[in-house]
């Protein structure tokens, strides 16, 4: 029997309808391009995603298209997620860093129509267009008086595209399954693969993320998405605001700590989301200026593992509640978040961090397994670990259109592989253990990568880690860490080891450790292993080589 309820869609476009009506004098506040702060309302982005979708049917754009954008995240950016899903075509972000001739791959492999970009990326874009087959067009995103000069075909200004187009749309309802919003992964081998999400996980993500415990937020909230809005659309972050009508603060191109502690402390940010990196940043300014948070209660840290040296940090030193929450593209991301439960407040805070630095609890409607070598289940014990899969309605069921990438992403039950390795506590708690391809292979156990760079930045000298692999005649592979050192700090090699005996088992201790000014990190900040194995491949330990 079916039940007898109406058989509404769920659309993205009703979430900034809702929002546009629930709370329409909620501001958006968005540090600009062109310099300077741009702030408005939920009402008045509503406003402008109308005009824009209407200015996109005059370009021609129809439901299906792929609309790219190369954008910061900005209010004209949220206007663009609205405009384009909300009229039934497709979102496309790009990550600007991405290598030139993966760029062009994912602008061709998504047949991109249109792109918007930032003044920024102009000139990346000259140099890039005549590699594109099939874009007609590009549409600057500034106002009239800062438009360049620019070499790109029909490139139309922003403002002037949407002045004068009519502030009524009627967005159309249609099957929620349809496609909204396209974004590829970055893949360190291989050409990027897209995960091409629907309007029905789009919400069914953002509702699970907002359920979570602790996550606090509400219409008296103002949130800060620092993870960009190329990179998973922000982890969901312009979806779910409006849901609740938080504040938005868009902190455009300036994410370095200085600007990111202002805006924070001008606009009354309560909430945070990024990745260790941006934190990194953001600390080590708040040190050195003897700057505290004004309003700042909970920091979302996710995208790589968060070191327990930066959370200790936040809560010791500011009083701030850090999130560590893991995910992946392909989960629309966010997978797990681990927060504290009433019963651990009272924890001494070791114990707290203990409980912290796993990844945390999984959001409802993902399902996870741990499975051995052979697929076979390993149980939740905390104790046995394997690879990590997961399945859920705001989880990929193929790449798009990538036969090959998604015939080996799929074990025969159809749950995802992560390519973590991971275990599964008895409270439900996941803890990433490496990913498959980063777990250190040394004598036919495992060292994780991960684990040790976390204790290594726990050093007051160590500013960064990264520890890899490196061949070994006796072992197969040992660890070879890769410290920055914290400005002024003069730690040498012993003293590294000396710290981290203490702290991990002996046959962990890294063989090497090396120093350098700066380690290779992605657009979104995650640290380029890919890179620094490739950096180190003519590398031999010293035990070997002597
Ligand atoms: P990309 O696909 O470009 O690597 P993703 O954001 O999809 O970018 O990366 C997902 C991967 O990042 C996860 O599979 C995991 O290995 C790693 N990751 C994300 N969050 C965490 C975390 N909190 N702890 C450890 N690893 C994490």
């Amino acid at each position: 029997m079916r039940g007898l309820m109406m058989d509404r869609p769920l659309m993205i476009s009703h979430i900034i309808d809702y929002a546009a009506e629930t709370f329409p004098d909620q501001e958006i506040v968005s540090r600009t391009t062109e310099g300077g702060i741009h702030r408005y309302t939920y009402r008045d982005a509503a406003r402008r995603s109308r005009q824009l979708a209407n200015a996109l049917k005059t370009l021609g754009v129809t439901e299906e298209d792929r609309v790219a954008t190369l954008a910061w995240n900005t209010y004209r950016h949220f206007e663009i997620y609205y405009a384009t899903s909300g009229m039934g075509a497709i979102c496309h972000t790009i990550n600007p860093r991405l290598p030139v001739d993966q760029f062009a791959y994912i602008v061709n492999h998504a047949r991109d129509r249109y792109i918007f970009t930032d003044l920024t990326f102009v000139p990346l874009l000259e140099k890039l267009h005549g590699m594109f087959d099939g874009v007609r067009g590009y549409v600057i995103m500034t106002d009239a008086a800062h438009m360049p000069e620019t070499s790109l075909p029909n490139a139309l200004c922003y403002e002037e595209l949407i002045a004068g187009q009519s502030e009524h749309f009627d967005w159309p309802d249609f099957d929620e399954n349809t496609a909204s919003s396209l974004c590829y992964t970055s893949g360190t081998t291989g050409n990027p693969k897209g995960a091409l999400y629907s309007h029905r996980s789009t919400l069914l993500h953002a509702f699970s993320v907002l359920t979570t415990p602790g996550m606090n937020l509400s219409e008296e909230s103002a949130l800060l998405p620092v993870v960009p809005m190329f990179h998973v659309n922000a982890w969901g972050v312009p979806y779910f605001a409006p849901l609740v009508g938080a504040k938005l603060v868009f902190p455009g191109p300036a994410l370095d700590g200085p600007s990111l502690a202002e805006l924070m402390n001008g606009e009354g940010v309560t909430h945070a989301w990024g990745v260790p990196t941006v934190w990194l940043g953001l600390l080590a300014h708040m040190r050195s200026s003897g700057e505290s948070f004004k309003n700042l209660q909970r920091v979302l840290i996710g995208g790589s593992a968060a070191p327990r040296a930066m959370m200790a940090e936040f809560k010791e030193r500011h009083g701030v509640e850090a999130l560590h929450g893991w995910g992946m593209t392909e989960m629309s991301p966010v997978g797990t978040l681990s927060q504290l439960r009433p019963q651990d407040r009272d924890l001494p805070l070791e114990a707290q961090l203990d409980i912290k630095a796993k990844q945390g609890r999984r959001l409802f409607g993902v399902e996870m397994k741990i499975v051995d070598e052979q697929g076979g289940r390993l149980p939740h014990d905390g104790q046995a670990f394997g690879e990590l899969l997961v399945r859920g309605p705001a989880i990929i069921s193929a790449y798009y259109e990538n036969e090959e990438a998604s015939a080996k992403a799929f074990d025969d039950e159809g749950w995802f592989r992560t390519g973590d390795v991971a275990k599964i506590h008895p409270d439900g708690s996941l803890e990433i253990v490496d990913r498959t391809k980063d777990v250190i292979k040394s004598g036919g156990e495992w060292i994780s990568s991960i684990d040790l760079e976390n204790e290594a930045v726990g050093h007051p000298e160590i500013a960064e880690a990264a520890v890899i692999a490196i061949p070994h005649p006796k072992w197969d592979e040992r660890p070879l860490l890769v410290v920055v050192r914290e400005p002024g700090s003069q730690v040498d090699k012993q003293g590294v080891l000396d710290y981290l005996s203490e702290r991990v088992a002996k046959w962990w201790l890294p063989d090497d450790v090396v120093f350098v000014e700066e380690l290779p990190h992605g657009a979104t900040g995650k640290l380029q292993k890919a890179k620094l194995r490739e950096q180190f491949k003519d590398y031999t330990l010293p035990q070997v080589s002597g």
